[in-house]
């Protein structure tokens, strides 16, 4: 990538830099013992057929470990397919909205997500409700809508929503790409919880999963078997009956797969959900309160109660976050910009499990480095 400016030479003392320097909100930092174990399994696993039990056993372990890491009912199952999230936007417009949806529209990928669905031939137009970024719309119990779109974490500015459904009817379809895994909820509350691998699952992109109520699998099916045309690779009913073997419709990235479910059973071997979202929250406390306490950095999100605990957005003052952000690239800290599109002098960071909240510590004691230096 070119640049303006030249990038100011700048050393950061050894002392102070991470033990690893990647920051970004997705693809996100995979763990080193993560790729150490993948590399174990070069010659067993990769390669090999995802319609045997070698690979089947792994997405058992993923399916079942999703569904301690989540905690999700009995009841409910877990789902999963190829095209990450994006991919399944297109599988929920076809598969899981009846005629109309409501949208709580509060940054890229939520206003993303309506978008796609205002366009659909087949629905009537949503009802999109937007909010400032750096906030988020309040749901409306709305008898003329079949499903409700939540976003949990909105990657794009770090607000994070609660999950509560605004009515008894409607199924509420949350999209939890960078939220799961990292933020506590409660599941009862959702219909569809899905997200895909990248962010807090720490591994590769590619994949989504779908966490689903009775409610969901009932309009999956009922959907699948009526007269819309659904194209197969999009059709939830296809992807439900696949997943209940352990396969996916068509052929997965299994290195994602892997990495997937090496995470999960870390996360869940040392505590599960609660675990995971206290480390969230304690990297959270370490950056908004630095965040706080310089002249030069406030938190983007005003609101504390909303503030993310897994991508934080921090405004910076009288200096470039675009330059900091160079000199860190020069020192290998990685993919703390701020989302483009959002168009303000921000540093964006991940405070994701794999991510020691020790980290967050010395990224902060990085960038107060190269302020001082500039
Ligand atoms: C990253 C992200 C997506 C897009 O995920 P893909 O797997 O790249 O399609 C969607 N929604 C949110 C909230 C995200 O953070």
């Amino acid at each position: 990538m070119s640049s303006i400016t030249q990038t100011p030479n700048i050393s950061i003392p050894s002392d102070l830099l991470p033990e690893d320097g990647r920051f970004g909100s997705g693809p996100s930092r995979v763990r080193p013992q993560a790729a150490t174990a993948l590399a174990e399994v070069a010659t067993s696993f990769l390669g090999t057929s995802h319609r045997k039990a070698t690979v089947k056993d792994v997405v058992h372990r993923l399916r079942v470990g999703v569904a301690d890491l989540l905690c999700i009912p009995e009841d409910y199952e877990v789902v999963l397919g190829n095209g990450g999230s994006t991919g399944f936007w297109d599988a929920a417009i076809f598969n899981l909205i009846q005629t109309r949806s409501q949208h709580l529209s509060f940054g890229a990928f939520s206003a993303k997500f309506a978008k796609g669905v205002a366009g659909a031939p087949h629905l009537a137009d949503p009802v999109i409700l937007t909010s400032e970024p750096g906030t988020h719309p309040q749901p409306v119990a709305d008898p003329s809508v079949d499903a409700y779109a939540f976003t949990h974490n909105e990657t794009s500015t770090g607000v994070a929503m609660d999950l509560r459904r605004p009515s008894s009817d409607g199924l509420v379809l949350v999209d939890a790409t960078s939220g799961a895994g990292g933020l506590m909820f409660e599941p009862k509350e959702t219909d569809v919880y899905y997200f895909a691998p990248q962010k807090c699952l720490a591994a590769d992109g590619g994949l989504w999963l779908a966490c689903c109520s009775p409610a969901a699998i009932e309009r999956i099916e009922r959907i699948g078997a009526s007269d819309r045309w659904i194209p197969p690779f999009l059709d939830l009913s296809i992807a439900l009956a696949s997943s209940r073997k352990d396969e996916t419709y068509n052929t997965p990235a299994l290195a994602t797969i892997f990495l997937a479910t090496h995470q999960v059973e870390w996360i869940n071997n040392n505590g599960g959900l609660q675990w995971a979202a206290a480390r969230c929250s304690e990297s959270a406390e370490i950056i908004y309160e630095w965040a706080e306490s310089r002249t030069f950095t406030t938190p983007f999100v005003a609101d504390t109660s909303i503030r993310s605990h897994v991508v934080a957005t921090i405004d910076l003052h009288d200096v470039s976050a675009d330059e900091i952000a160079q000199v860190l690239r020069a020192n290998n800290i990685v993919d703390v910009e701020s989302y483009r599109a959002l168009g303000r002098n921000q540093l964006r960071v991940a405070l994701f499990p794999a991510i020691p909240p020790s980290d967050i510590a010395a990224l902060c004691a990085c960038i107060d480095h190269v302020v001082e230096h500039l």
